[in-house]
């Protein structure tokens, strides 16, 4: 999944290109990705793309006034790629409608943005939002670099496990599972350990963690181009998902938790004390 320095990457490439373009023709091409009705789509047509930004892992575009209303901004985009969602610049615009399409936006510069959903759940959605209007960005906790994070890092009493906590965007907004397990492997913490039952410098190790792996992410990141289009992105996590592996700080072979819906990866001598942690879908295999 996309997560905070991918977002922040592509947003920085979509500015780059597409800002102070005229959005030409919106798309719809996929079924209940729109999750607003009004406004309509069409109400951003003809209007001035100013900036390309983003929050958490929500890209937000952000259009001028529109030639009808007069010097108030027509709205803003939104768009939330999940899990499996993806983005293609189209240079020029395609007329094709790709499996998994969610929505074409068409601009004055001779490309366009196409969302493509290459999953089966929690899949990509936008939004068209009046100005003023939060919509689904109004839930979300501080970013990893703000004050407010680290004030909950260092000093909160949060019982949660810190991997749980990292990736509730109402916490901290911006943060998965790939950045979480890089997170906790950098600052040496076990995937178990919860917020409450850590000590000054571990809190310290932890807030470090957390922004280097994102800064470190980003780096990387700002050496794309074009969209984010690729089912597979090809991430350069440090540890997460690479499982079976040899750890790069001690060459411990990593290890994996499995959970219905993720899996959470470590290395049992940076992380656990040497601890391997159970594992349902270890102990079906080793049978
Ligand atoms: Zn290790």
């Amino acid at each position: 999944m996309p997560e905070l320095p991918q977002m922040q990457a592509l947003a920085e490439r979509l500015d780059a290109e597409f800002a102070g373009a005229t959005l030409t023709g919106v798309e719809p091409l996929g079924f209940s990705a729109l999750k607003t009705v009004v406004p309509g789509p069409e109400t951003l047509v003809g209007t001035t793309l100013e900036r390309v930004g983003r929050y958490a892992k929500y890209l937000i575009l952000d259009f001028g006034p529109s030639p009808r209303s007069g010097t108030e901004p027509a709205g803003r985009l939104l768009i939330h790629l999940s899990q499996a969602g993806r983005l293609d610049v189209e240079e020029p615009p395609k007329r094709t409608r790709a499996k998994g399409s969610v929505v074409r936006l068409r601009f004055s510069n001779g490309a366009a943005l196409l969302v493509r959903e290459y999953g089966t759940e929690r899949k990509a959605a936008w939004w068209v939002l009046a100005p003023g209007d939060d919509g689904p960005l109004a839930t979300l906790g501080p970013e990893p670099d703000s004050d407010a994070f680290a004030d909950l890092i260092l000093h909160g009493d949060d019982r949660r496990r810190v991997h749980t906590l990292l990736r509730d965007q109402r916490t901290v907004a911006g943060v998965g599972r790939g950045y979480a397990d890089d997170a906790l492997w950098r600052a040496r913490l076990s995937p178990y350990a919860s917020l409450a039952s850590l000590d000054d410098d571990e809190r310290a190790r932890l807030l470090d963690a957390v922004r280097s792996v994102l800064a470190d992410g980003l780096a990387l990141e700002r050496e794309r181009t074009g969209g984010l289009s690729k089912p597979k992105l090809g991430e350069h996590f440090e540890v997460h998902a690479r499982y079976g592996t040899k750890c790069p700080r001690c060459g411990e072979t990593l290890r994996r938790v499995s959970y219905e819906s993720h899996e959470v990866t470590y290395c049992p001598a940076c992380q656990t004390g040497g601890k391997v942690l159970a594992d349902r879908r270890l102990s079906r295999l080793v049978k």
